[in-house]
């Protein structure tokens, strides 16, 4: 029998044949990468054998926890039966059927048809095209323009890294013509001196009004956003935010796009995070918690407004080999049997969420912690020299990768945006197990007060 890779010869491989995403690969190659081998429920097993809590459910997708013998279950059954067929050519297959049946039943009423992707950017460059499509076909071609949020992420190919707001891949990526960036509703970051949560909510909503003013309301096709920006560091808006930004939508005849691709099945205790916030989206994108990342899958749910003008255009030519790929319906089709048989929606809002939130809140009277939001399981820690004045540390970034590297070596997965920790659990998350998490976030940010009072 073969030996196993040792963890040193798996580094050396990875470092001389893989390219990581969203990595300086010479930096990350002269560190080597933690390799991860197996995981159940909420806990990560490193090929060290050292036991990591999940607070980032991989990457914001395994909402029902890893290990569920019943999605491993129905894959492999569909993988036997039809592994894989299109569904282009007027042909159709059960699981596609099933899920999409599921997906309507699921979202919000106005929303009776998905278009299946691969995963979220596929999704998002989906919308760019279903939006244009329905503007030509209302013979208004001229409104091409979507409205987007500075530090907003929709995704990585080249229509949603445009889509997204993110400074650093602007920066590599040459824009597309069509995308227009308003503020973002970070208070804590970005409020005038003085001013309310609930001014700066009204305020930074209004940028939206005052954008189709600007440009010309027969130019602008839709407005994107994020119900709680995720890898923007989970930012939480005022609660004067989305009412005002949804009065907008009304009154002004563009589309309104919530990507749900974190916030959707379950993240913010209801199955949408447009329910949580009261919008009422056209069309509606999705991805990693349909499946809990067992497989690839993404889509975008179409209101029926938006279906009725498709219906009377022809071909929409546009599609995904892996549009609606039996394997991943099958696995979307198990997790969301079990989020309904758990009911792990109502275990978010009524319980779970509360109980976290109530410990993670206490956390905010760290000296090293300006704010410490939460809203169902997703939550931040801004990372401050000067919590009053709501100050930065001076090099972006540092201060927040160090916690996130003690946070590690503590046995918990956090993420660092900026110098803002972010979390977001398993949904399944248990009561012991959240005491947990709350005990190594504090203990990383023990650990990197000493830290910076050690290094001055
Ligand atoms: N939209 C949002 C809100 C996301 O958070 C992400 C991924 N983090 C995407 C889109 C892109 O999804 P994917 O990585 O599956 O392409």
């Amino acid at each position: 029998m073969t030996q196993p890779r040792t963890t040193a010869e798996l580094r050396a491989l990875d470092a001389a044949h893989h390219l990581h995403p969203f990595s300086d690969t010479k930096a990350l190659n002269d560190e080597g990468s933690r390799v991860i081998v197996k995981a159940e429920g909420v806990w990560l097993t490193d090929s060290e054998g050292n036991r990591i809590l999940d607070g980032m459910s991989g990457l914001w997708c395994v909402n029902v926890g890893y290990g569920r013998e019943e999605i491993a279950d129905a894959v492999a059954a569909q993988l036997r039966e039809l592994p894989y067929y299109n569904t282009f050519f007027k042909t159709t297959h059960v699981p596609a059927i099933e899920l999409s049946a599921k997906l309507a039943e699921l979202t919000p009423p106005q929303f009776n048809r998905v278009f299946f992707t691969g995963s979220g950017s596929e999704s998002n460059d989906t919308v760019i095209r279903l939006v244009r499509r329905y503007w030509d076909i209302k013979e208004q071609p001229e409104k091409k323009v979507i409205i987007s949020r500075r530090n907003a992420y929709h995704g990585s190919t080249v229509g949603a890294a445009n889509l997204g707001g993110m400074a650093p891949m602007h920066a590599q990526n040459v824009a597309l013509p069509g995308v227009v960036h308003i503020a973002q509703p970070y208070f804590w970051g970005e409020a005038r001196q003085g001013e309310t949560p609930e001014e700066f909510g009204l305020r930074t909503a209004r940028a939206l009004e005052t954008t189709i003013d600007a440009l010309g309301e027969d130019r602008i096709a839709a407005f994107i956003a994020e119900p709680i920006q995720g890898a923007g560091g989970v930012i939480i808006p005022p609660a004067t935010y989305w009412p005002e930004i949804a009065r907008i939508c009304r009154e002004r005849d563009i589309l309104f796009i919530s990507d749900e691709v974190i916030c959707g099945f379950g993240r913010t205790g209801k199955w949408f995070g447009c329910e949580t916030f009261g919008t009422q989206p056209d069309l509606l994108v999705m991805a990693k918690g349909i499946t809990s990342g067992y497989l690839p899958l993404g889509g975008v749910m179409v209101a029926d407004r938006v279906v009725d003008v498709l219906l009377e255009g022809g071909d929409f030519n546009h599609g995904y080999t892996y549009s609606g790929h039996p394997a991943a319906c099958a696995a979307a089709l198990a997790n969301l049997a079990i989020m309904q048989r758990e009911k792990i929606v109502d275990y978010v809002a009524d319980d779970a969420g509360p109980y976290l939130k109530a410990q993670w809140s206490k956390l905010a009277e760290h000296p090293l912690v300006g704010e410490a939001p939460m809203l169902g399981m997703v939550g931040a820690l801004e990372l401050t020299p000067d919590k009053i004045g709501r100050t930065k540390f001076p090099d972006v970034g540092k201060v927040g990768t160090l916690a996130r590297d003690f946070s590690f070596r503590n046995g918990l997965v956090m993420r660092a945006t900026r110098d803002r920790l972010i979390i977001a659990p398993p949904l399944v998350i248990s009561h012991g197990e959240m005491d947990e998490l709350v005990a190594r976030a504090k203990k990383t940010l023990d650990d990197t007060y000493a830290e910076l009072k050690r290094l001055g």
